[in-house]
C-alpha cells in the first residue's frame, strides 16, 4: 500500500445505492487503513457490461487494488482474469477481483458468505433436506454453500424450470454424494411438507419487488426459513414465517459475510464480523 490509499471499486449496474462502500471503508478505518472504496456504475459511465475487460485494464492502470463485481458482470468478468480461485471457477461467477503485482485473481465470496452466515444465524439447524427457491446467480452460490454444509437432498425450484434444471445439474456434478433435484413450482406444497428448511433466493420481497414469493399457507412451524433478500431485512416471507413460529435467517448474514471475506482478500487483514454486522444493520435501518 506504500503511503497511498488502498483503492477499491464496486462495478456493476445500479450500484449507486449500495451499502458496500460504507461498510468496507468503516472497517478499513477501524484497522487504521487509508481505504477508499468507490462505486463504478456502468450505466452512469456509459460502458456496456460486455466491456468489463476494459474496466479491469483501466482500473489497474488507474491504481485500483481490487474490485468487487456485481450484476451483470459476475460471469462476464471471468475470461479477463489471469487466475480464478477453484470455488469461483466451479460456480462460474466471480464477485471479487484482486490486482496482484503480476496477475489478476478472481474469487467468489457469496457462497462462503451464505455458509458462514447460516452457521452464525441458524446454529444447529437440520440441513438434510432443503428447498432452494431461485436458481439465479445468488441461488447458485447458496446451493453450493448448502451442499458444503452437508445437505443430503437439495431441491431447486424456479419459475423458470429450465434454470432450475440447469443449476441442479451443475450442483449435482460437483457434489456427487448428494441428491440434487429440480422441481416445478407447483410441487412446493409436497416438497416443503417434508423439508427441514427453505432458502429464498429470488428478488421477491425487495423494496422494488414487494410481496411473498410463495403462498404463506405452504409454510409450517417445523421449517426453518432463510431469506437472502436484505433490503429490507424483515421481508414479508420472514414476517410470515416468524408468525408461524419458524426459525428464520435474514439476508443480512450473507451480505455481511460476503463482505468480510472480500475485505480479508483485499486487505489481508481479518475483518471484525460483529463490528461489520452492527454497522451493516445500522445502515439498513
Ligand atoms: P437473478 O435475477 O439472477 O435470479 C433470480 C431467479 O429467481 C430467476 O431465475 C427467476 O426466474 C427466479 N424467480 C423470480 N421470482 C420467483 C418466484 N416467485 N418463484 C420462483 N422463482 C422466481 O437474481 P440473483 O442475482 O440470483 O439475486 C436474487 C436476489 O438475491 C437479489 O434480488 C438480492 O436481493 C439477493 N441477493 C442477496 C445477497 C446477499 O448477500 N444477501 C447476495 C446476492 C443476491
Amino acid at each position: 500500500m506504500g503511503g497511498r490509499p488502498l483503492l477499491v471499486g464496486l462495478v456493476g449496474t445500479g450500484v449507486g445505492p449500495s451499502l458496500t462502500p460504507a461498510l468496507h471503508m468503516a472497517e478499513g478505518r477501524a484497522h487504521g487503513l487509508d481505504y477508499v472504496y468507490r462505486t463504478i456504475d456502468l450505466d452512469d459511465v456509459g460502458v456496456a457490461p460486455e466491456r468489463i475487460g476494459e474496466i479491469l485494464t483501466w482500473a489497474r492502470a488507474l491504481g485500483y487494488d481490487a474490485l468487487n463485481v456485481t450484476h451483470p458482470c459476475k460471469q462476464l468478468v471471468i475470461p479477463h482474469l489471469d487466475t480464478v480461485d477453484a470455488a469461483a471457477a466451479a460456480l462460474g461467477a466471480v464477485n471479487t477481483v484482486v490486482f496482484e503485482a503480476d496477475r489478476t485473481v478472481g474469487y467468489n465470496t457469496d457462497a462462503p458468505g451464505f455458509g458462514t452466515g447460516f452457521a452464525e444465524g441458524l446454529p444447529g439447524a437440520d440441513t438434510d433436506d432443503v428447498v432452494l427457491l431461485g436458481a439465479g446467480g445468488a441461488g447458485a452460490a447458496v446451493g453450493h454453500a448448502l451442499l458444503e454444509l452437508g445437505t443430503d437432498h437439495l431441491v431447486v425450484v424456479d419459475l423458470d424450470v429450465d434454470r432450475a434444471t440447469a443449476l441442479a445439474g451443475q450442483l449435482s456434478a460437483r457434489h456427487p454424494n448428494a441428491r440434487v433435484d429440480a422441481s416445478a413450482f407447483d410441487k412446493l406444497a409436497v416438497l416443503l411438507a417434508q423439508a427441514d428448511g427453505l432458502v429464498h433466493a429470488t428478488p421477491t420481497g425487495m423494496a422494488e419487488h414487494p410481496g411473498l414469493p410463495l403462498d404463506e399457507g405452504l409454510l409450517h412451524p417445523g421449517l426453518w426459513v432463510a431469506d437472502i433478500v436484505y433490503r429490507p431485512l424483515d421481508t414479508a416471507l420472514l414476517t410470515a414465517a416468524r408468525r408461524l413460529g419458524c426459525r428464520t435467517l435474514d439476508g443480512g448474514h450473507m451480505a455481511v459475510h460476503q463482505a468480510t471475506t472480500a475485505f480479508e482478500l483485499i486487505t489481508g487483514r481479518a475483518a471484525d464480523a460483529a463490528r461489520m454486522s452492527r454497522h451493516f444493520r445500522s445502515l439498513v435501518g
